[in-house]
């Protein structure tokens, strides 16, 4: 019988990563905690409805991507794609903006989109974003991209570039709609098949299309038609964002194609992500997005950063947390007749703080030594018969491979007092 392997798209986070997997989690918990965000967490299955209402059909995601299945009850249902609907639907059912407005959250989880699998593009991947709701102040959008800029500097990463846009307003929007499909419908001839499709639906996405880019050069720019309540809005983003000391650059072909996106848009780009996977993170102002899921009109706006980019990018520029033993302390028993006696001081380490492996293996000390020192452990606890008899061990630093005798009322202390010099 062939061995069952993962699901295409999808990967295991082994220990090995999942030290800096966890660091990425605590971080932005700290960075986005620093200004007030707080967690929340959805289903990852959702009805249908919402994505194709809050993603939007017409989009790639909803049109070709979903993981969609009709459940016994006859109820389609979706594992998320991403995370905004689902955080707009939670708020907005449980009334929190009645309470605290603007609201700031945080969530961070599995997101699933049926895409072609290659590097930096899985169908099980992982975002951490942040929705900040009930206040259009451009201020918000300048925060948003301030958190998500503070959290890739706390992680090290540089070599970062902010892309803005502004969507405009939906009048806005209906006049570069126009602009578009007056500019294309003669080139009609010369676009792929997607983008055929997308002049009929969805012009906006035109600006998109990477095969299509050389007949994007003299298109229409929905800068040069934004109204003025527009341009003000997006004037204040810009002058906020350079008041925080963060550089950005204007790109006029950064769109979203929906129309409850508007005003601010945004990417994190990183010089050696290329092709498709430039982003590192996308995001932008939703204030259409709540109406459209059926809610009273509630503004937003938020990012999502992609985790597994994240990680990689910071793995090939030698950056991320230093990695971390297993535990401080390994307790062997020399011979099965001590594995209580080992256990029992394990367990005492354990509760006096030491994190604290037991090898009760009846196998002999040398494995038992080189197996402490792969997990990473400073010490070496031995418990032999005359360990047990006199009431003391014999504890070995794996670092020097000096050896001494430490009564075991003492042992602690000692492991204690090591951990702390360690730590400096
Ligand atoms: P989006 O929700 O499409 O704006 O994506 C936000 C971020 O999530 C991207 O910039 C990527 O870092 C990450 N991301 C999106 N799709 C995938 C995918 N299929 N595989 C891995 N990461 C992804």
């Amino acid at each position: 019988m062939a061995p069952i392997a993962a699901v295409r798209g999808t990967h295991d986070i082994l220990p090995a990563q999942a030290h800096a997997w966890e660091w990425l989690h605590r971080t932005h918990e700290r960075v986005a905690g620093g200004f007030g965000y707080r967690p929340v967490e959805t289903p990852v299955l959702e009805h249908t409805e919402l994505f194709e209402r809050g993603v939007g059909a017409g989009t790639d995601v909803v049109d070709k991507e979903m993981y969609t299945f009709t459940d016994a009850g006859g109820r389609s249902l979706t594992l998320r794609p991403e995370g905004t609907a689902g955080v707009v639907r939670a708020v907005m059912a449980a009334h929190l903006l009645d309470a605290t407005r603007p609201l700031r959250l945080r969530y961070a989880g599995p997101m699933f989109r049926r895409e072609r699998p290659q590097k930096g593009r899985h169908r099980q991947f992982h975002q951490l974003g942040i929705e900040c709701l009930g206040d259009p102040a451009p201020h918000l959008d300048v925060e948003v991209i301030e958190v998500g800029v503070r959290f890739l500097e706390a992680v090290g990463l540089h070599g970062v570039s902010i892309q803005v846009n502004s969507l405009g307003d939906r009048d806005d929007r209906a006049r570069f709609r126009a602009a578009l499909v007056a500019h294309y419908t003669p080139l009609r001839d010369r676009l792929c098949e997607d983008c055929r499709r997308r002049l009929a639906v969805n012009p906006l996405r035109l600006l998109d299309c990477k095969r299509d880019a050389d007949l994007a050069e003299g298109a229409p720019r929905l800068a040069d038609l934004l109204g003025a309540a527009s341009e003000r809005h997006f004037a204040e983003v810009l002058a906020g964002l350079e008041d925080a000391g963060i550089a950005s650059t204007r790109n006029h072909r950064l769109v979203r194609g929906l129309d409850y996106y508007c005003h601010t848009t945004f990417e994190l780009w990183h010089t050696s992500l290329r092709g498709a996977q430039n982003a590192l993170a996308g995001g932008g102002r939703y204030d259409g997005l709540a109406e459209e899921l059926g809610f009273p009109g509630t503004p937003g706006v938020g990012y999502a950063i992609g985790m597994e980019r994240l990680l990689s990018l910071l793995a090939e520029e030698g950056a991320g947390p230093a990695s971390l033993p297993a535990a401080a302390a390994v307790v062997c028993s020399l011979a099965p007749a001590q594995g209580l006696a080992a256990a029992a001081c394990a367990r005492g380490l354990r509760a006096a703080g030491v994190a604290t492996v037991l090898d009760a293996a009846d196998r002999k000390l040398g494995a038992k030594l080189r197996a402490a020192a792969s997990l990473g452990a400073r010490w070496a606890v031995l418990v032999g018969e005359v360990e047990v008899a006199t009431g003391a061990v014999a504890l070995k630093d794996l670092a020097t491979q000096e050896q001494e005798t430490v009564p075991a009322g003492r042992l602690a202390a000692r492991l204690r007092g090591g951990v702390e010099d360690a730590a400096g």
